[in-house]
């Protein structure tokens, strides 16, 4: 195959700055030297590839974004390019960053107390302590508003009893934020590792994301200390104000995914003679090559311009809704029609095409399926709620 050299149809490149550049190329080499190698077999052990999570951090991966304790403290422009490479290695890889940064430090960032954020940050980016962030259970997923986790109040500890489920790094985890139903509303606990009553299981059998970790944890009874509440948020609006950087995050990623997708189909169609001619020579290959292009194209340009209305910190949620929505489908469209144009040869793990497609069904249904997000932006467009 012929190396990858990024793919800037509308010289997008022209938009980002030095720095953003030349972090892209760290991570592009990151990902072509030692996560590549390594992807396809953790895929097929499903398994997440932990001897990259010291190297990963070393690079600033882990709240990039993010400001202090150790962090790399980048613009959200770096942090998407970030995303966006690593997810052209696998979804897996991004899923990694963007839970342990969106997921798990922003919330202890954002809405945890000085103790909390001195304990934890410094550790978590340095990849000595990976977090999960366990709001989905088995009966409550795009509705997290009706959990059944609860956590009662006793004398100076809260115990907490419920079941998350499809929680990213769930066993590989030393910390869980768990959200849970107190008399006062939802709230976000910081529940450790080995704390009695936790368990987590490994939810086995994905056809999607399988190089990273998916857990069950099960709270019977955990006992925590009041202090290991976050103190800084209640209600729906902590869980969904992580789910808006995450989303972010995979705004960026989908492009990468598309990106690797592209990338093989265009190579390949150059290169694979029927008829006695390449494959790209023909108009109906053509028309699925510039589709992709197309759709990759408007994708960055989305991409971008949230970044800079996230620097500007005139973000809105429904905002990251449109791109999340737009970007994953395509995405996950562009890897269906690359994984045609290869043939027989889009089904083996030879080629990337087939592991990105799988994964991108992960993608496109978790942090908001993409139905959610339609009804999240036609709610704010009609001002007529059609969730409920
Ligand atoms: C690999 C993987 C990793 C994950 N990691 C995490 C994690 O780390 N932490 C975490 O908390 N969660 C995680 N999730 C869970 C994920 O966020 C949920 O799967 C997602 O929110 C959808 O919930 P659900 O699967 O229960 O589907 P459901 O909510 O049951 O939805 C099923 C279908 O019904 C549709 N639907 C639902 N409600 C409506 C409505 N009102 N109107 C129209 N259609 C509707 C949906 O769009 C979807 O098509 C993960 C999931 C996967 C697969």
């Amino acid at each position: 195959m012929t190396p990858f050299s990024g793919v800037d149809y509308y010289a997008i490149d022209g938009l980002l700055t030095d720095e953003e550049r030349m972090i892209r190329k760290t991570v592009r080499d990151f990902v072509e030297r030692e996560a590549l190698p390594e992807i396809e077999a953790c895929h097929s052990r499903e398994e997440f590839p932990r001897q990259l999570i010291p190297r990963m951090a070393s690079l600033g991966f882990f709240g990039a974004n993010l400001k202090g304790y150790k962090c790399a403290g980048l613009n959200n422009i770096a942090y998407g390019l970030i995303c966006q490479e690593l997810e052209r290695g696998d979804s897996g890889l991004r899923s990694m960053v963007s839970v342990q940064g969106s997921l798990c430090m922003y919330p202890i960032y954002a809405f945890g107390s000085e103790d909390q954020k001195q304990r934890w940050l410094p550790p978590m980016a340095a990849g000595r302590a990976i977090g999960c962030f366990g709001l989905t259970e088995p009966d409550h997923g795009s509705d997290p508003g009706g959990m059944e986790t609860r956590a009662h109040a006793d004398g100076d500890d809260y115990t907490i009893s419920g079941t998350k489920r499809w929680i990213t790094n769930g066993s590989i985890a030393d910390i869980a934020i768990v959200w849970a139903k107190t008399s006062e509303g939802i709230r976000g606990f910081l529940v450790e590792k080995g704390t009695r009553g936790f368990s987590a299981h490994d939810i086995k059998g994905k056809f999607s994301l399988r190089a990273s970790i998916t857990s069950e944890l099960v709270l019977d009874e955990v006992r925590v200390p009041r202090a290991s509440m976050l103190p800084g948020v209640r209600g729906l609006k902590g869980p969904f104000a992580c789910l808006t950087q995450a989303r972010y995050g995979i705004v960026w990623g989908a492009i990468g995914a598309a990106m690797a997708c592209y990338h093989t189909a265009l190579d390949y169609a150059k290169n694979r003679t029927q008829f006695a001619k390449p494959l790209a020579g023909f108009q109906l290959v053509q028309q699925k090559l510039v589709h992709m292009l197309t759709e990759i194209t408007k994708g960055q340009l989305l991409a971008w311009r949230l970044g800079k209305l996230k620097d500007d910190g005139a973000l809105r949620p429904e905002q990251v809704s449109l791109a999340k929505r737009n970007n994953v489908s395509h995405a996950l469209d562009i890897a269906r029609l690359a994984r045609d144009v290869l043939g027989a040869n889009g089904i083996v793990n030879e080629y990337p095409v087939i592991r990105h497609m799988l994964n991108l069904e992960t993608v496109n249904t978790y942090e908001g399926t993409y139905d959610m997000h339609t009804l999240i932006i036609g709610r704010d467009i009609t001002g007529a709620d059609a969730i409920r």
